[in-house]
Order: structure tokens, then sequence, then C-alpha cells
């Protein structure tokens, strides 16, 4: 009955006693309207996917936190995803530059003005947490948009690799890629913390 091969999700939070359960703090970041509330609700578990025409869950749960426990390569890992980005003011702003763990640049494929913000936020990023090598995956969602694109694929992920991080487009309305995106960030934290070990 797994849905996910390759990293399950799972809401139960009846281990949350367990020694050494790992949390991580995922952090989205991004232009308004790029898609990182409907990202979040993904993740939630909410079927956005059912709502894409409606903008039900647009704006609707904005600016949230949630919590979500998945199997990634067998091992168990807890995400805090922060949702806290937009309308806020620069004090809050600047908090989640400095509470992230790791981070979930976004932009929208289909929005150009969006892909530079992601630039600036990468910079922002670096210089806010400079001694510190941070997970970080770029993220252009609304890949289902295809007459609408404005940044291809391959300008992503030249991006990316100036940006020195991951990268992956994603469709939270088609659920294209989300999982794969969550399970990426959570094996780039794994990464960095096993280096550490040695
Ligand atoms: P946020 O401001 O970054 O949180 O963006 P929202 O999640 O509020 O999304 C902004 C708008 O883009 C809403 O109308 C969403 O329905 C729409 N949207 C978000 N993700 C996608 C996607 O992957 N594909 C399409 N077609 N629309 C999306
Ligand atoms: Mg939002």
């Amino acid at each position: 009955p797994d849905q996910h091969p390759r990293g399950s999700w799972s809401s139960d939070s009846s281990d949350s006693s367990e020694v050494g359960r790992v949390c991580y703090r995922v952090v989205v970041i991004g232009e308004d309207g790029v898609g990182k509330s409907a990202l979040a609700s993904v993740f939630a578990g909410s079927p956005y996917g059912m709502y894409a025409d409606c903008d039900q869950w647009a704006g609707k749960d904005e600016n949230d936190v949630y919590e979500r426990t998945m199997i990634v390569d067998g091992e168990s890992a807890s995400i805090i995803l922060l949702d806290t980005w937009d309308n806020q003011g620069s004090w809050v702003q600047e908090h989640c530059m400095q509470a992230g763990d790791a981070y979930l640049i976004v932009y929208s494929v289909t929005d150009r003005a969006s892909f530079e913000k992601a630039s600036e936020l990468r910079i922002q990023l670096r210089r806010t947490r400079q001694s510190e090598d941070i997970p970080i995956i770029l993220v252009g969602n609304k890949s289902d948009l295809v007459r609408c694109r404005e940044v291809s694929v391959a300008e992503g992920r030249a991006c990316a690799v100036v940006f020195d991080c991951k990268f992956i487009e994603t469709s939270a309305a088609v659920q294209h890629n989300v999982s794969e995106m969550f399970e990426g960030i959570v094996r780039q934290v794994r990464l960095r913390r096993d280096s550490k070990e040695v």
C-alpha cells in the first residue's frame, strides 16, 4: 500500500519520544505567487491538485508551519516546514534566513522575475549564514504550465550550478516531483551530517 516507493510519508507522531529522532527545519522562500504555499499544502497532505482551478488553497493556509515524518532511504526523518515568508515584515524574513537547517528557494518557471528573485535570495542567504554549508534546493515550480514557460530547464540547472545547490522542477498542481523534492532535501542534510561525523 506504499504510494511513495522512494520515501513514504506518514503523519505518525507516536514516535515523538524516540531517542535520537531526527528533525529538520526546512524553510520555503521565494517571490509571492510562485507556489510556496501550494507545495507546502501537498507536503501537508492536502489534495492540492483537486483544487488547482478554484484557488481554494491559495491564500488559505498561508504563513503556516507543517510537520511530517518521512521515510527516506529506509531511515525516518521529521521535517518541520516553515511557509512563513510571504507578506511578512523584514524582521520575520531575517528570522527565516537564520532559522532553517535547509532551504527550498522557489521560483515559477512561468515568471522570469521570480527566477531573478531566487538569485537575490541565494545571495542574501549566503551573506546571512556565511560560514555555513547550508543545504539548498533551487525549485522551479509550475512545470505543468508548459505554454507559459519563461525559464528553461537548462537555465534553472545552470543557475543551481552557480548557486552550488541542487535543482528540481516541480508542479504542486499535478503533484509532480514534490515528494522527490522533500526526499532530496533530507538527503542533502544527511550528506552534510555524515561528512561531519567522519
Ligand atoms: P505563494 O505566494 O508562493 O505561497 O504561492 P501560492 O501557493 O499561493 O500559489 C500562487 C498561485 O499559483 C495560486 O493560484 C496557485 O493555485 C498557483 N500554483 C501554485 N503552484 C502551482 C503549480 O505547480 N501549477 C500551477 N498551474 N499553478 C500553481
Ligand atoms: Mg504563500
